[in-house]
């Protein structure tokens, strides 16, 4: 019978995965010798026997690849002359520097280690530290490259001889498992109060009677620490807020299964699967009708429709979440308000202990922070509003090669990135950088991506914006730098993502930004690329009372806005009966002298102004916390039946105005706020659609790409990508990042690489 050797280059997502050994058993399967290698341009792998055996092998390299891995591309080539191969062997990977070895992220327990934690007869029978090579912690535990054992928080573990020989056992799923651990030899867990190691006999079973008992338990788990309560316990969720002095804020929770999920939340089967990824995001999902006794206390996410839940993804969250009674646990980010989430049990145990009743605690070190990603599902489509643990630090591919970049992002929700030929490697979430330890994490993100990728930039892309931390950071670098328009950013990072070809419509409607023209920009209408941009129309800029003040004050806002739309003499004729208490006249004042009053044409602030003149939201606990609840008092339902209100013939120039006065209007008619909601949301859509028509119209280009942070509120991206595709327009939104500032980075980093020239340096 004939016989054919082929040979394969793999490229993609395929080290630190299990595609050897998967190969190896396929090869095995297959009846095929041969031998397979990582090498610096992916993996090869050449296999000798049967025609139709080498076919079928072909066809499962792709179609059964183990699920972490992310073949990007194969290509195979008949070899000429039979080879001599005896069986099918694994070749030692070498570390060759400067390769294109990709960082592979943490993943959530894999349903076999599910099954050995749970059998009695195993030796891993509750055991929180069980991995192998399909899931497990990754990115967390990694100090260096090449990933290997040593060069991991697992180093100071040696492993037993039964690990051990899991581990060189291409046959086992713990073959090359790095973090490969059994009760005898890995990471030990154990329960603090006030200080004292408890020791007990079981401290998971001491950690789940404290939760019980409503008290809060901080939980060192993969990217960080988490404060845990019990999610059925209002008193205890309430205990939370108050320590953690985050009063409205929505909190996400932590289920022990689907099943449990469907008590509180409603759910299809998109968003079922998007939960059960082993990325184990956070998903926003609709609230439903509790059923049954002891389900979620009314604290957990008020004001919202929508709750973030989110399965267990370490073993140690499912044996904790096993043995609860409620089988929901409220998981929070174990941090002081804006810090970074603390890594290491002493920062634990002077930042939480005040917060925490007791911790749960392990000797396995936390190296890299991971914060829970966060996304929900959008006409059957993915939305990101956090890509952190699970996705970062992935590469997203983009179109072109060209010199390697480091753009630094914004100053808000800031993450990295590193661009390297095609691939983009958009950091964990930073945070916000006006914070110090957050600062000291993004510096030390950026010397740990670098790092890792083995590539240090010459070119630096940064915001326009001369203030921010990042951009004051690049310039004490001695690197070429390229100043990046904040909103210009945010428009190629979804081209990019979507590897668009030609110039788009981008319609960002976003918080604030650096304008090119020193204003605050936040509502624009641009056209272009990568290459550049021309600004093609935008909100009418309308002054703000105090600057970056009028975000926590939405009222302040308001006030303006409404002066805008009325003039000054009339504004205390159009407010609220509420603003009575409030301090208009000095708001008057420094407007009428132009004090700190910077002029924006921010989306954002148009949100705020609205919600706030119906007298809810005077103040903001949180951030676009107006925004956000205001739209969680319509449907996407009610804004299509909603009567949009009166605006003037379509322009590129939006006016604020229709929206201000309508709002005053409806307030004083007493129209509930439910429904100013739908009918401020439909007519903001009517607006931006014929905005994007008529741009489209003036330019030709008929590519609209959507984002901004305003766009993380999925009424008004669903409803105008809805209303984009009708008007024959070929709308397109962030699918592997979000829509505001957490994918800013990515934007920089291609347009600086335009801006340099597609040659490599
Ligand atoms: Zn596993
Ligand atoms: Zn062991
Ligand atoms: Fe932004």
């Amino acid at each position: 019978m004939a016989k054919l050797r082929r040979r394969f280059l793999v490229g993609g997502i395929v080290q630190g995965v299990g595609f050897r050994p998967f190969v190896f058993n396929l090869a095995e399967a297959e009846n095929l010798v041969g031998v397979v290698s990582n090498t610096s341009a992916g993996v090869v792998i050449e296999v000798q026997g049967l025609v139709a055996q080498v076919e079928s092998f072909t066809r499962r390299l792709e179609d059964d690849a183990p699920p972490l891995s992310r073949i990007v591309s194969v290509q195979k080539e008949d070899m000429p002359s039979l080879g001599e191969f005896e069986g099918f062997s694994i070749e030692k990977s070498r570390h060759t520097p400067g390769t294109n070895t990709l960082i592979p992220a943490d993943m959530a327990t894999c349903p076999d280690c599910l099954d050995d934690i749970r059998d009695p007869g195993n030796r891993r029978l509750g055991y929180a530290f069980t991995n192998c090579t399909n899931c497990g912690p990754r990115w967390t535990i990694i100090d260096r490259i090449p990933y290997d054992r040593p060069f991991t928080s697992m180093a100071s573990f040696e492993m037993c001889p039964q690990c051990l020989s899991e581990y060189e056992d291409p046959r086992n799923r713990r073959f090359h498992a790095q973090p490969n651990a059994c009760p005898e030899c890995g990471p030990q867990l154990w329960l603090e109060v006030g200080g004292q190691r408890l020791e007990k006999a079981d401290s998971l079973d001491a950690a789940v009677q404290f939760l019980q008992d409503g008290k809060i338990l901080a939980i060192k788990g993969l990217g960080g620490f988490h404060l845990a309560v019990d999610a059925g316990n209002d008193d205890a969720v309430q205990r939370l807020r108050k320590r953690k002095f985050r009063e409205s804020k929505p909190l996400a929770v932590m289920v022990s299964n689907l099943e449990k999920a469907s008590c509180f939340v409603s759910l299809d089967k998109a968003e079922a699967s998007l939960l059960s990824r082993p990325e184990a995001p956070i998903v926003l999902l609709a609230k439903s009708t509790p059923r049954g006794a002891n389900c979620l206390a009314s604290s957990v996410a008020p004001g919202h429709q929508r709750l973030g839940v989110m399965l267990p993804y370490t073993p140690l969250h499912h044996l904790l979440l096993e043995r609860l009674e409620t089988g929901a646990l409220v998981m929070t980010s174990g941090n002081n308000s804006d810090e970074p989430i603390c890594l290491s049990n002493d920062e634990a145990r002077t930042k939480l202990g005040t917060i925490a009743d007791a911790l749960l605690l392990h000797d396995r070190k936390i190296i890299r922070r991971a914060d829970d990603s966060v996304m929900q599902i959008l006409q059957d489509q993915p939305f990101f509003f956090r890509r952190s643990r699970g996705f970062a630090p992935v590469p997203i591919f983009v179109r072109d090669d060209g010199p390697d970049i480091l753009a630094v992002g914004p100053e808000l929700k800031n993450t990295i990135c590193v661009l390297k030929n095609d691939r983009a490697f958009l950091s964990p979430h930073i945070g916000d950088l006006e914070n110090l330890q957050a600062f000291e994490f993004f510096q030390e993100t950026i010397s740990t991506l670098q790092g890792v990728l083995e590539c240090t930039p010459a070119i630096i892309a940064h915001d326009k914006h001369p203030g921010y931390f990042s951009t004051q950071w690049a310039q004490k670098q001695s690197c070429r730098l390229v100043p990046v328009q904040h909103h210009h950013a945010h428009m190629v990072a979804v081209m990019a993502e979507h590897q668009l070809e030609g110039q788009a419509i981008g319609l960002i409607m976003d918080g604030t930004g650096y304008g090119e023209d020193g204003t605050i920009w936040g509502g624009e209408i641009l056209a272009g690329d990568a290459k550049g941009f021309t600004r093609e129309g935008h909100f009418e800029p309308v002054a703000l009372p105090g600057g970056d003040a009028a975000i926590k004050a939405p009222w302040r806002t308001a006030v303006s806005y409404l002066r805008h739309a009325v003039g000054a003499d009339s504004v205390k004729d159009w407010l609220p009966g509420t603003y009575a208490d409030l301090a208009v006249g000095p708001v008057l004042e420094i407007l009428e002298k132009g004090i700190n009053s910077p002029l924006t044409s921010s989306c954002g602030r148009l949100f705020d102004a609205v919600a706030a003149l119906t007298g809810l939201w005077t103040e903001a606990h949180y951030e676009a916390q107006a925004a956000i609840e205001l739209m969680a008092l319509t449907t996407p339902e009610a804004v299509r039946a909603a009567q949009p209100w009166d605006r003037p013939e379509s322009s590129l120039i939006l006016p604020v105005r229709p929206f201000i006065v309508a709002t005053a209007e409806a307030v004083i008619q007493g129209v509930a706020p439910q429904e100013i909601s739908a009918r401020f949301h439909r007519t903001l859509i009517d607006t931006l659609a014929s905005a994007a028509q008529l741009a489209a119209q003036k330019t030709g280009i008929n590519q609209v790409v959507l984002a901004g942070g305003v766009f993380q509120n999925e009424i008004l991206m669903g409803g105008l990508m809805d209303a984009l595709s009708a008007l024959g327009l070929h709308p397109l939104r962030p699918l592997q990042t979000p829509a505001n500032d957490g994918s800013i980075a990515l934007g920089q980093a291609v347009i600086a690489r335009a801006a340099c020239g597609l040659q490599k340096t």
